[in-house]
């Protein structure tokens, strides 16, 4: 017998927790087939992993990348960190369902995030549709499709419109939900700080939960808060899972936000553990950063998002509700990042425009100062109405004692809430955990600070994942499962991404393998696209 891979003298971490052992290991078919001390046998290819680790492929909980895959499909930045399943149709952004009558109205939401949408002929509809489109294009990795509550919400009925829907409304979103799931959906998202979900009230999330759960699927969320309101939108989402009987919910990278909330992560992972006691299965997921990032307009109160991207720009150019807009951010119920962090905290990472390219990666403090501007309101005001609503930030908002804490719980695992892109300057400045997330933790939070031990962290980004997930045949090293493989240098991996110069690949990760091909051999990412579309396992 001939095998189509076999690395030999690698030491083994099995993804499971347990500690490292040495053994080869043979693929044949896209499958691991044989794990033994010693194994002298013919391969096509053979791999020397002496004086490194063979683990699975990392499993990204939480991740944007479904939004670059109609146009760019090799999410470079993804395969260098050993990313060989990622999750998509995260903080409640799919793109599916769209049904014709919304296509224009989700364009124009989705030309904030990357302007090309506006030229991107979507074909699809539904979500089985799209799916089927998602199996044609050439990807290197496996994806995992969660079906966004915006979606449903825009598709549904109530759209952009801050109220309850009408029962009529309601129903039409619980089909487009059964859809979405009998398709092959593994649950539902949400990311209640953004519009339209943000006006979504409790009970409406709780009724839609419920027809997850009738599939058995999960809840993934950004909760409503991160800051002040953490503790209760940790609350209010246990109650979801629970009053709608959903088998397992995941809080979206877990973080504190904001320096006078620091330290509240001891309460808000009380209330995971206690959940779990209770029967009430609950984990999250986290990037190791002290900065966040998400989209500008974000920054702005959810009134002003009532309507759609249109009627935003109207009422940025329009002074009386620039002045409400300033007077709401002394408010703290809702999610505030100016009024938490600071305009020196908040740094523009992506524009679209050529007006402002030189101003990305400097804090909205700084351009001020740069342009010549009165103050960061009109600096903010600018940026916005030049971007037409798009653009993205990232925010100085966490401290390392709270990543710490939540690291090492035993509730967490780890996801980029990045997108895999090729380290292309025109870009612009993204987070550099699009790069470094998995060889950050390996290299800094592993081998020179040792907050985890090196198979526990692995765990965290393998088979706890896997098993989060319901994948069954993937997350470990054993005999007749998928062979997803990374083969890096523990003494070398490491991250390069900055904020200053966040487009550069990790070290130390020569080696990795999806589905029995190679796509990246001896630092290089050649052009092989072995990943699947999967869909939940029933
Ligand atoms: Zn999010």
């Amino acid at each position: 017998m001939s095998y189509d891979i076999l690395i030999k003298n690698g030491r083994i971490i099995d993804g499971a927790g347990n500690p490292w052992y040495y053994a080869d290991v043979a693929i044949k078919d896209g499958k691991i087939v044989k794990i033994r001390p010693q194994l002298d046998v013919i391969a096509t290819k053979i791999i020397d992993a002496n004086g490194l680790i063979v683990c699975p492929g990392f499993i990204d909980l939480h991740s944007h990348t479904d939004f670059i895959l109609p146009f760019l499909s090799r999410v470079e930045s993804f395969i260098r960190q050993g990313i060989t399943t990622c999750v998509v149709g995260m903080c409640g952004d799919s793109l599916a369902p769209i049904p014709p009558e919304r296509v224009d109205d989700a364009k124009k939401l989705l030309c904030t995030i990357n302007p090309a949408f506006a030229n991107l002929n979507i074909s699809w509809n539904t979500f089985e549709e799209y799916l089927n489109k998602m199996e044609k294009v050439r990807c290197p990795l496996n994806l995992v499709f969660f079906v966004g509550y915006n979606n449903i919400r825009l598709a549904g009925g109530a759209a952009f419109e801050n109220r309850l829907p009408t029962n009529k409304e309601l129903e039409s979103m619980k089909n487009y939900l059964a859809e979405a799931m009998e398709a092959g959906a593994f649950g539902m998202s949400t990311g209640l700080i953004y519009s339209p979900q943000v006006y979504a009230k409790t009970e409406e999330l709780i009724e839609l939960a419920k027809v997850v759960a009738k599939y058995r699927g999960l809840y993934f969320s950004h909760i409503r808060g991160e800051g002040k309101t953490l503790i209760n939108a940790v609350k209010e989402f246990i109650e979801i899972i629970e009053k709608s009987g959903c088998i397992g919910g995941q809080i979206a990278h877990h973080k504190v936000s904001g320096k006078i909330y620091w330290g509240t992560s001891k309460e808000s992972l009380r209330l995971i553990e206690e959940a779990n006691s209770r029967g009430i299965n609950i984990s999250c997921d986290q990037y190791p950063y002290t900065r966040g990032m998400t989209s500008l307009s974000t920054i702005l109160p959810p009134w002003v998002h009532e309507g759609g991207v249109d009627k935003i720009l109207e009422r940025l150019q329009n002074s009386k509700d620039r002045n409400r807009i300033k007077n709401e951010t002394r408010n703290e119920g809702w999610e505030n990042f100016i009024h938490e962090n600071g305009f020196e905290s908040i740094y523009i990472s992506t524009v679209n425009t050529k007006k402002w390219k030189d101003i990305e990666g400097k804090n909205i403090a700084e351009i001020t100062k740069i342009k010549g501007k009165i103050d960061g309101w009109e600096t903010l005001f600018e940026i916005l109405i030049d971007e037409k609503g798009g653009g993205t930030m990232t925010i100085e908002s966490m401290c390392e004692e709270d990543i710490r804490r939540i690291m090492t719980n035993r509730y967490q695992m780890v996801g980029t809430d990045g997108i895999g892109v090729p380290a292309n300057p025109s870009f612009g400045k993204f987070h550099p955990r699009f790069f470094g997330t998995y060889p950050r933790i390996l290299g800094k939070y592993v081998r020179e600070e040792k907050v985890l031990t090196l198979e526990e962290a692995i765990r965290k980004m393998t088979s706890f994942p896997a098993q989060r997930l319901g994948l069954r045949d993937r997350g470990l090293i054993r005999e007749d499962l998928w062979a997803d493989l990374v083969i890096f240098d523990p003494n070398t991996v490491i991250d390069i991404a900055t904020y200053e110069n966040p487009l550069q690949y990790p070290e130390g990760i020569p080696h990795v393998i999806v589905n029995g091909i190679i796509i990246v051999e001896n630092n290089k990412q050649n052009r092989k696209y072995p990943g699947r579309v999967l869909r939940r396992p029933t």
